[in-house]
Formats: structure tokens, sequence, C-alpha cells
């Protein structure tokens, strides 16, 4: 193991932060972000930005490409095990990991104090699919030719549980990094949630199922009656969703809510709650 470059990749990621604290204080836009934040949006901030911190550890359990390499070789890997739990726990809670434990969407609402505008969706949205299906062929395809799955390693191409521990890895982090932060830079506020992620199509997906048979879950509820139309909602919502038109249309399921509660907690007429309920 070479701790050199856990330890770099770390007081890298800290320096980002202090950059962005500088950009912050630079951009009016973010300043009012900042003083408007409820204290649930601040812990959220705090969760994501230590989940982002422990990354060059985490890193192998969210990958691409360690998922195959422990198909090739029958292993129940990390990754096929965490995307796993993200696809079964979007059965209750949506897309609940996006706002509160993905460690690049800590990364990426960093990059909100320089580039604060909303990321395009529509049919941007549906390159992400076009990166799913064929990876998972791949793994599918992989997994039959090596005679199926065998064995669980959690810990699978890590070293003592942690990911990155040579230069190789650092590489591989950087490359993760750099592309989720150009994205951000390019298209704006977690462009890369919405155009690239591999991860969210698993919740998503168990989402939709969930929408299908109506079960008991975390949604949002919207009175639409009380609402001022300030638009303070669709201002600050991380996916760039137009959350004053869901709520007049009292249509608040969108797959690419990720249920932050940005806008719970930021409209003043409250016209916005959560709700854990069945339909
Ligand atoms: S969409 Fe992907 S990158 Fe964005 S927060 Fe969710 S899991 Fe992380
Ligand atoms: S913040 Fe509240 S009042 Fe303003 S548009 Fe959104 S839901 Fe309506
Ligand atoms: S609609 Fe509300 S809960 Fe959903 S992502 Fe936007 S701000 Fe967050």
């Amino acid at each position: 193991m070479q701790p050199f470059y856990l330890v770099l990749g770390i007081l890298e990621l800290l320096l980002g932060i202090i950059i962005y604290r500088l950009l912050k204080n630079e951009s009016n836009q973010g300043r009012v972000v900042m003083k408007k934040l409820a204290i649930r949006q601040q812990l959220r901030r705090v969760t994501i930005l230590v989940s982002m911190l422990l990354f060059p550890i985490t890193m192998n359990y969210f990958s691409p490409y360690v998922i195959i390499d422990g198909a090739s070789q029958g292993i129940i890997n990390g990754s096929l095990i965490m995307f796993g739990l993200m696809f079964f726990s979007a059965l209750f809670l949506g897309r609940l990991w996006c706002a509160w434990g993905c460690p690049a969407a800590g990364l990426l609402e960093m990059w909100f104090g320089v580039n604060n505008k909303p990321a395009r969706g529509g049919r941007f949205n549906w390159i992400k699919w076009g990166i799913w299906f064929p990876w998972l062929g791949i793994i599918a395809i992989t997994a039959i030719a090596a005679g199926g799955y065998r064995t669980v390693n959690f810990f699978h191409l890590t070293d003592n549980g942690i990911s990155v521990t040579q230069l190789i890895n650092y590489v591989i982090y950087y490359i993760v990094i750099g592309t989720f932060t150009i994205l951000s830079l390019w298209f704006g506020r977690r462009a890369g949630c919405h155009y690239i992620c591999w991860m969210s199509p698993f919740m998503i997906l168990g989402r939709s199922l969930r929408n299908l048979f109506k079960w008991p879950a975390l949604r949002l509820e919207a009175e639409p009656a009380k609402c001022a139309d300030c638009q303070q909602c669709a201002r600050t919502c991380p996916m760039s969703l137009e959350v004053n038109q869901m709520v007049k249309q009292n249509a608040m399921e969108n797959s690419e809510c990720i249920l932050c509660g940005n806008c719970v907690d930021g409209c003043a007429k409250k016209a916005i709650h959560y709700t854990f309920k069945a339909g």
C-alpha cells in the first residue's frame, strides 16, 4: 500500500473545498443560497462533503470497472453489492442516496459556487442510459463466461479496504473527479448526475418499480393553493427541476428528483413537504 497517494488525494480535495469557499464568497448568488440554507441542508452538505473526502478510500465500491473484474472471476464484489443496495433502497427511499451519501454529490455541490446555472435536462438525461445498458450487458456476459458468481469479496481489488493505494488508482480517481468537475463547470448543476452517472439508473429503476406497485415510500407532497410562484424552489433545486411547475401541477414525482428537501426547506409558504406513504 502507498498511503502517499491516499494522503495526496485527501489534501487535494481539502484544497478544493478551500477554493470553493473562497469562490463562494465572491458569488452573490451563492451567498444568497448559503444564507437561506436550513439546518437539514447544512447537515446534508456536511455529510456529502465527508463522503467526498472518503472517496479515495471508497472509490472501488462504486467502480464501474471493478464490478467487471469481479464478474470475470466469479466474485460478487463491493460495487455489485453497493449497486444492489441502491436499487433496493430506492424502493422505499427513492434517490436519497444521491442527496445524502454519494461521494460525487459532495464534489458536484462544491462546484455550485462556481457554476450554479441549471443543467439542461430532457433528452440529455437519456445519455446515461446509453452508457448503462451496454455496461450492464458487458457485466452479464463476463459473469456468464466466467461460469457465474461463486464467491463474495466486498474488498475485491482494494488494499485492506482502501481503494487509492497505487499510482494507477490515483490516476483513475483523478479521471473520475475530473470528468464530473468538467461537466459541472461546463453544463451546470450536477450535470454528471443527469448525463453520465452509471449508478442513478439502479435507483431510477427501483423507484419506477415502487411507483408501479405504489408501495409506501418517501415522497414529496405539494399544496398548490399555498404556492406564490416565487420560484425559489426551482432556483435552488440541485437537480435543476422546475419545481414550481411541479407544485402547480401537483405532480411531484420526477425520476431526476433526489429527495434532497431543498425545496421543502426553502419554501416560505410551506407548500411542499415530505411524506412516507403509499400511492
Ligand atoms: S446521480 Fe450518480 S453521481 Fe449523482 S449523486 Fe446520484 S449516484 Fe452520485
Ligand atoms: S418556493 Fe414555495 S411558494 Fe415559491 S414557487 Fe416554490 S413552492 Fe411555490
Ligand atoms: S425537487 Fe426538491 S427534493 Fe427534488 S431534487 Fe429538487 S429540491 Fe431536491
